[in-house]
């Protein structure tokens, strides 16, 4: 490792020079830049640090990153030139209605899209990312419930789920009860029935799930919990498998997240903030976020505050904009007939890649996928191996490791969703990779089991990152 900024650090020089002071230096009640300790380097110091910095991530812009459930799609550019534009990135979220009618305009815009692609009612744009999505709409179900005087306390949960799904359950206070998965890696609708009782609030659900699977049950699933009370919330992370196909509203779910930084191509992880746009179907309506981009009668846009029965706010102001603003573009920028093609091509992908790798890996779910599909590395345990090696293996390989050990429900995950907007010989190249790592695991387990071999920082502790963090530069 190059050394660090602050090991570079000598007494007196500067990356700056300004004339001498001339007034007075306001006091904060800050630390004066001194008393902070901040490295003392030169500019050409300050840029190589930071450019080495930056090459030493990776991206999706760098390479393929096939990171399952994720959705890691290349962003256009465009989207981010739009986003930087001073008429959207300089609005302040204070500004009167009247002034910020086209901002307005694009998110009504934006609602009325969303609306269409997923069969909801209405959406609000605060949640800052899916799980808080998963936040927002378990409390808009609980609220629907307690204003309609049904106490229910119980969160149905697959076992296949994320694990944001059961975490955003108990933030409600609601208990979580999971579902388990049939040989089709769907619902198991047996084990359903014996769950379902007039104390369940709701059931959420991924569709298609983590395994890259669609539920083909969906709408009697759907029917079971609507017999019982419930209602249905579905998790979006996955729409990119089946949007412009098949809309969850149609199958029965009542409320949705989306993942704009995901189906909707924004940056997201180191890249940027995340937006998680909730929808609701009609009956749900009156409990949505304040406020909401309304017409009024002479048609000009408002934000509508007089909600009786709303939640309240979930976030400041209107959401992460900007983030919205990109999903927008993008929408625009595909149409209805591009967005089909973009699933298609996506699913197209997924299959070509499963088609290459199978043979060489375990296939738990032997079916035909959505956009991603899950191996599992469990026949490697001979050679004393862990879908861990298989992953920094990878590294060395120059590829992002899918997802690994997730779902839990398949031993030695490797969860990989390759996206759209990678080309054939991408995805060659990456089958080639995995499948020279299973040669390897064979005839060489060390070579993996120490790797990763040539990436600026080799195997971690992670135990010792997680008990004993370093957060911070000390001397
Ligand atoms: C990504 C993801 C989430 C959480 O979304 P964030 O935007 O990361 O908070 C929830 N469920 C599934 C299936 C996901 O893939």
């Amino acid at each position: 490792m190059s050394k660090l900024i602050f090991e570079k650090s000598k007494k007196g020089k500067s990356g700056f020079s300004l004339p001498e002071m001339d007034v007075p230096m306001i006091q904060h009640g800050f630390e004066t830049r001194g008393e902070m300790g901040l490295p003392e380097v030169s500019e050409p110091e300050v840029v190589r640090h930071f450019t080495l910095l930056s090459q030493k991530n990776y991206s999706v812009d760098t390479g393929f990153y096939p990171l399952g459930s994720c959705t890691m799609k290349y962003n256009p550019k465009v989207n981010e030139d739009l986003a930087r534009k001073e008429e959207f990135s300089l609005l302040h979220p204070e500004q009167p209605d009247g002034t910020i009618q086209g901002a307005l305009e694009l998110l009504h815009n934006l609602e009325g899209f969303l609306c269409q692609i997923t069969g909801m009612s209405r959406f609000t744009f605060q949640p800052a990312a899916g799980a808080h999505g998963e936040l927002t709409g378990l409390l808009l179900i609980k609220a629907y419930m307690e204003d309609r005087g049904e106490k229910r306390d119980l969160v149905l949960v697959p076992d296949s789920a994320h694990g944001t799904n059961p975490a955003s359950a108990a933030l409600t206070g609601c208990q979580v009860v999971e579902v388990k998965s049939d040989l089709q890696g769907g619902v198991d609708l047996e084990d359903l029935k014996s769950k379902l009782s007039p104390r369940v609030m709701a059931l959420m659900l991924t569709n298609p799930n983590t395994l890259g699977l669609f539920d083909e049950n969906i709408v009697e699933v759907a029917r079971m919990v609507h017999d019982a009370g419930g209602l249905l919330y579905y998790d979006g992370a996955n729409l990119n498998g089946i949007c412009g196909y098949v809309r969850p509203g149609d199958t029965g779910f009542d409320v949705v997240h989306l993942n704009l930084h995901k189906t909707f191509s924004a940056p997201h992880g180191g890249g940027g903030p995340g937006a998680g746009p909730v929808g609701v179907k009609e009956a749900l309506v009156p409990f949505l976020p304040v406020p909401t981009v309304d017409i009024d009668s002479r048609g000009n846009f408002f934000l509508n505050w007089d909600r009786p029965k709303s939640i309240g706010m979930v976030r400041s102001f209107l959401g992460n904009f900007l983030v919205a603003l990109k999903a927008y573009a993008y929408i625009l920028t595909m149409g209805g007939e591009g967005l089909k093609k973009m699933t298609q091509d996506a699913v197209l992908n997924a299959n070509y890649l499963l088609g290459l790798l199978k043979g060489h890996y375990q296939l738990p779910f032997d079916r035909i996928c959505k956009h991603e599909f899950v191996l599992s590395t469990a026949p490697l345990n001979k050679y004393n191996l862990k879908v861990t090696d298989v992953a920094k293996r990878l590294l060395d390989l120059g590829f992002h490791a899918p997802t690994i050990a997730f779902p839990l429900i398949v031993e030695g995950a490797l969860m990989i969703e390759p996206t759209e907007t990678e080309t054939r010989e991408t995805l060659e190249e990456f089958a080639r990779a995995l499948i020279q790592i299973e040669d390897e695991a064979r005839t060489n387990p060390e070579l993996l089991r120490e790797a990763p071999h040539n990436t600026p920082v080799r195997r971690i502790d992670e135990v010792g990152a997680n008990r004993n963090p370093v957060l911070r530069f000390k001397k």
